[in-house]
């Protein structure tokens, strides 16, 4: 099973991946924890990609399809994956396209996670994360049960996200109506396109997207 989770920022897609990597056993390809890490490495792709990210604008698309390129070929994709924060254009949503008919691995669903842009401010503004599992958290919705320590690993550590702030969301927000809604046109098209009430309480936003995918493999209710 191959899926694209499609949404603005702070709709949930991140959360959702993670769950479906562990219930259906698919692996999660992020591109921006992909471009985070080139960042962090002080790569040539990371230091073209840092002031844009920074900045909420959209890293050029040549750069980031031959980076999903890259990544869709490795050996842990065949088994099924979600693409979370690609494609985020139109032409990156054609490269997909050539790029998976070549490799016989066709598109299941694409689910688009629907909500308010006025609720994603303080979704995003809030938002961080445990630094050593990547459990996330939220100053307003979702603090650990023990204040300072992860829920999941221990962890003592936790890391913001430098565009999760409220100036950048608005660039986001901007980039994501202008360059990737179109998406949702283009994929109606395609009849993959499904849609999920991203509004809703996290488990019902995974219940209704079971719902579209089937049961997980051994499933329990959970
Ligand atoms: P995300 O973690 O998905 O919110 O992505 C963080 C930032 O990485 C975005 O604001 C963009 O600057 C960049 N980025 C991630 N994925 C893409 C993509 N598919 N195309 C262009 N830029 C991207």
């Amino acid at each position: 099973m191959n899926l694209i989770l499609l949404g603005p920022p702070g709709a949930g897609k991140g959360t959702q991946a993670k769950r479906l990597e562990e219930r259906y056993g698919l692996v999660q390809i992020s591109t921006g924890d992909m471009l985070r890490a080139e960042v962090k490495s002080g790569s040539d792709l990371g230091q073209k990609a840092k002031g844009i990210m920074e900045r909420g604008e959209l890293v050029p698309d040549a750069l980031v399809i031959a980076m999903l390129g890259a990544r869709v070929s490795q050996p842990d994709a065949v088994s099924g994956f979600i693409l979370d924060g690609f494609p985020r254009t139109v032409p990156q949503a054609e490269a997909l396209d050539v790029l998976l008919a070549q490799k016989a691995m066709p598109l299941s669903h694409v689910i688009e996670l629907q909500v308010n842009d006025a609720a994603l401010v303080d979704r995003i503004a809030g938002r961080f994360t445990c630094a050593e599992c990547g459990e996330g958290y939220h100053d307003s919705f979702k603090q650990p049960a023990t204040a300072g320590i992860c829920d999941k690993c221990g962890g003592t550590e936790f890391i913001r996200r430098a565009d999760d702030n409220a100036t950048t969301v608005g660039a986001r927000l901007e980039a994501y109506h202008r360059q990737t809604a179109p998406l949702l046109p283009y994929y109606a098209a395609q009849g993959t396109l499904r849609v999920v009430d991203g509004m809703a309480e996290m488990a019902e936003v995974a219940r209704q997207i079971e719902a579209i995918l089937g049961a997980p493999p051994g499933a329990s209710n959970s």
